[in-house]
């Protein structure tokens, strides 16, 4: 069942770490960083199609959504900013421009902020988030 790759130590095989910050980065396990952890564009998957870990343990809650829109709101602010008193865009092309933007840049940064956020739970072992999250 386990998916993490094995390195001999010292006589004994033991259970290799995925760096969590490339699992993360790429979507992937944190277990084994081979399988997304995404079913569609934001929903997290009940188990990884490689390794079979128990994904459904996690608790992001609105941690990612709280960075998402921190570090989208920043980007946009000051890019709109630099349009408007650089390139003196009219307010319809503002219009235009910012809002599919806006919502591309926050999907993104929340799909990226909730894989880390989950890798950093499985690296802690948060709510013991490795043998299969607690049961509530
Ligand atoms: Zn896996």
């Amino acid at each position: 069942m386990s998916g993490a790759r094995r390195t001999k130590k010292s006589g004994k095989y033991i259970a290799e770490e995925v760096p969590f910050l490339r699992a993360a980065l790429k979507h992937k396990c944190p277990k084994c960083g081979k399988g997304s952890i995404y079913a569609g564009v934001l929903k997290v998957r009940d188990k990884c199609r490689t390794c079979g870990f128990d994904l459904k343990g996690h608790d992001a809650g609105d941690g990612p959504a709280f960075f998402a829109m921190f570090i989208t709101s920043i980007i946009i602010l000051i890019a709109a900013m630099i349009a408007e008193f650089v390139f003196f865009m009219p307010l319809w092309l503002h219009l235009i421009l910012w809002i599919p933007l806006t919502i591309v840049v926050s999907i993104t940064f929340l799909r990226i902020t909730k894989s880390i956020l989950i890798a950093l739970q499985y690296k802690h072992n948060i709510l013991n988030f490795k043998d299969g999250g607690s049961k509530k």
